[in-house]
């Protein structure tokens, strides 16, 4: 880490920032320039919380170097993860996974018939909310524990891994019983004690972005769950919110490419979330694929039309049918 002191700080000022340094268990040196002096930070293992010192007499901006999601950097961990879901591999120089289902559990009809039909047209994974994060409260919040039930009947019926979403830090137990990958949604990215919970268990975890996440929150919010001993996330990019209101959210995919520079963990696309609109769909899963993503997350209901919620974006079963076949050929292409 790096103090750069304002131009007009006197050594007294100086002075004072090496101690909270000093008292803050680590070294400060000065290092005087043409203007302004800057203090270097030695024998920090990690990131520095700068906050006493930001606020300090002199002190013009604090640099750091070493970042808040120490665990999820290549630079702590060049290898990259793998993650295993019921014996299905993520990651780095693997198939990429297609993650297919409703948006919600909403009975056991629409939920079997849409698992036979993804099964049938090659999904790897089964995906429906029971405990449903909905902006407004007059909405349908899923059939919570039946919704569970009912995932688990799917899978037992097709052999599908089961995803879906929790919300709080007291139904991570609940939830686990039946999901084979537990899904934070972009509304609880940052909810700490559910990450720490997650971070207590030894199930992997899906992690989307958080609409109005940096790549630092992110990452930040991953670590989390690393810091807590769990290491089987996989990251998850579904558009973050912009001024352009013509698709649901902008589908951020330089992400990919950047996420997988920074970290070793997996990433996936979920183009649904992030255009809303079912003919975006398609293009952008294939968009995903191209660019590096290690799966894609794709909302699929028997009856679009009659979806209790985001019908708008969700693919019809012959048109994630007719998906697949196009995914087939790409994945083929891209050498897997
Ligand atoms: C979902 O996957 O159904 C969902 C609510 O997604 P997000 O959290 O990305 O909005
Ligand atoms: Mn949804």
């Amino acid at each position: 880490m790096l103090i750069v002191m304002n131009h007009n700080a006197g050594k007294k000022q100086i002075n004072a920032v090496i101690k909270v340094i000093l008292r803050m268990g680590y070294e400060g040196i000065p290092i005087p320039g043409g203007v302004r002096t800057a203090i270097g930070v030695l024998g920090n293992k990690g990131y520095v919380d700068d906050s006493i010192i930001q606020g300090l007499p002199g002190v013009q901006e604090v640099l750091h170097v070493s970042k808040p999601y120490k665990l999820v950097s290549r630079d702590f961990h060049p290898e990259p993860t793998i993650v295993k879901v019921c014996g299905l591999e993520i990651g780095e120089g693997r198939r990429p996974v297609v993650i297919a289902g409703p948006c919600a559990v909403e009975s056991e009809e629409q939920i079997i018939k849409t698992a036979r039909a993804v099964k049938k047209a090659g999904a790897d994974m089964l995906r429906g909310g029971a405990f449903k994060p909905r902006t407004g409260p007059h909405t349908f919040q899923g059939l919570k524990e039946e919704g569970l039930r009912l995932l688990a009947l799917a899978s037992a019926e097709t052999g599908l891994p089961i995803v879906t979403e929790v919300m709080s830090p007291d139904t991570v137990g609940l939830v686990a019983e039946s999901a084979d990958l537990l899904q934070v949604g972009a509304r609880n990215m940052q909810n700490f004690d559910l990450l720490k919970e997650l971070g207590s268990i030894r199930k992997p975890v899906l992690l989307k972005r958080g609409m109005c996440a940096t790549i630092e929150e992110f990452l930040a919010a991953a670590e989390y769950i690393l810091a807590g001993g769990n290491t089987e996330v996989i990251l998850c990019e579904r558009g973050i919110r912009t001024y352009e209101t013509a698709t649901r959210n902008t589908l951020d995919l330089s992400v990919v490419p950047l996420i997988r520079e920074m970290s070793h963990l997996p990433i996936m696309v979920d183009p649904s979330h992030a255009t809303g609109k079912r003919s975006l769909v398609p293009p952008m899963a294939k968009a995903a694929l191209v660019c590096g993503a290690h799966g894609v997350l794709i909302e699929v209901h028997p009856e679009p039309e009659k979806a209790m919620s985001d019908g708008a974006q969700s693919l019809s079963l012959p048109g994630f049918s007719a998906l697949m076949e196009e995914i087939n050929s790409l994945v083929k292409f891209l050498g897997y």
